[in-house]
């Protein structure tokens, strides 16, 4: 018989346990590699004391739990796999190893990026979702969570890579305007001015880039991808195809580009735009009253991806963009009956769905 999954089998300390333990030999890692596994931007603003603490908390909780899970359940598996994770994270010199003297390398993969964005987010996400959950039975490792996590994995440590290809089509349009005297004059408003200016434009860019990828049939199997999940969580925004990603944000990056925004509102837009587009799919049932015609909730996203109710709601911030061009769909506190795309048999995996778009049709 399989064992249970309820308070007291185990299995939560086993899946906290194997979690932390993993994390924490990443975190290891990036201590041991910070020029080739972290990203520079974040690496100059680590309160390094700080993160050293947390390593270690992380580490002494991921084992504290690995034995629970070891003495409470038969299945010995997660409990193992945390308790093995903390024991070799501690043999390769644990949250004190001494940090290399800095080189700067070219390239680098979003280690430190993958591990910290997930585990804020599943720090703020999976007890929200627990605590008001629009489909109290749908689980935190549901169906296709897997394939979501690898998603999650590739964009951030692929974050260079991303950054280098989102740029690349507009400096090739608008190098010439660097620093000319219009884009001064932007850089010039007040943060908050440029802030809203960015979700405007890059809103309207995106709405459009977003409704070609439904409407032109071979660009639809790419985005077909992020339409494939049948459950809505946190998790569940993630699933974008490489060239979905790529292509929707070096498209909406091209008016920022142009205008010449100041890098710290821009700085407040990438993160609030990451936060958003992780709650707007997020399994919450909450209400916005009139606040949800301003900016895009849950309930308006959601319905996006409803399965019966399909191409409306192509902005992502915005919902008047589409209230403009008529594909708003917004009934009162409603939420769509099913997820999915119906009558398209998209694979589960990963890799299946990264070669799905090239395959036939
Ligand atoms: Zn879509
Ligand atoms: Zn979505």
């Amino acid at each position: 018989m399989r064992e249970g999954t309820g308070f007291g089998s185990g299995w939560i300390s086993g899946v906290v346990s194997a979690t932390l333990g993993l994390m924490g030999l990443g975190a290891v890692a990036c201590l041991h590699y910070p020029e080739l596994l972290t990203t520079p931007n974040l690496r100059e603003v680590y309160p390094l004391g700080f993160i050293r603490g947390l390593i270690h908390f992380v580490l002494i909780t991921a084992f504290a739990f690995g034995v629970l899970s070891l003495v409470l359940r038969k299945d010995k598996r997660l409990g193992a796999v945390g308790v093995t994770a903390v024991i070799l994270a501690s043999l390769w010199g644990g949250a004190g190893v001494a940090t290399p003297e800095r080189v700067l390398a070219a390239e680098y993969i979003g280690l430190d990026f993958f591990l910290l964005d997930l585990f804020v987010l599943a720090l703020v996400f999976v007890p929200v979702e627990r605590l008001y959950p629009r489909i109290r039975e749908q689980k935190i490792f549901r169906r296709g969570w897997r394939t979501d996590l690898a998603y999650f994995f590739t964009s951030h440590v692929l974050v260079q890579a991303l950054l280098l290809v989102t740029a690349a089509p507009a400096a090739f349009f608008f190098r010439w305007a660097i620093d000319s005297e219009f884009q001064r004059a932007v850089a010039a408003q007040p943060g908050w001015v440029q802030f809203l200016a960015m979700v405007v434009a890059a809103d309207f860019a995106g709405y459009w880039i977003h409704r070609l990828f439904h409407m032109i049939p071979w660009l639809w199997r790419f985005h077909a991808i992020h339409h494939s999940s049948t459950e809505m969580d946190w998790l569940a925004g993630s699933r974008l195809h490489i060239f979905d990603i790529v292509v929707t944000r070096a498209w909406a990056f091209v008016p920022l580009y142009a205008l010449g925004f100041a890098p710290g509102p821009l700085t407040a837009y990438l993160v609030f735009i990451s936060f958003h587009a992780v709650f707007v799919h997020a399994n919450v049932r909450f209400r916005f009253g009139r606040w949800k015609w301003v900016l895009g909730t849950p309930q308006y996203h959601h319905w996006h991806h409803s399965a019966e109710v399909q191409d409306r709601n192509f902005a992502i911030h915005l919902p008047v963009i589409d209230w403009v061009f008529g594909t708003l769909h917004l009934p009162g506190e409603e939420f769509p009956g099913r997820y999915g795309i119906d009558g398209e048999e998209v694979p589960e995996n990963f890799l299946g769905q990264l070669r799905y778009p090239l395959g036939k049709s």
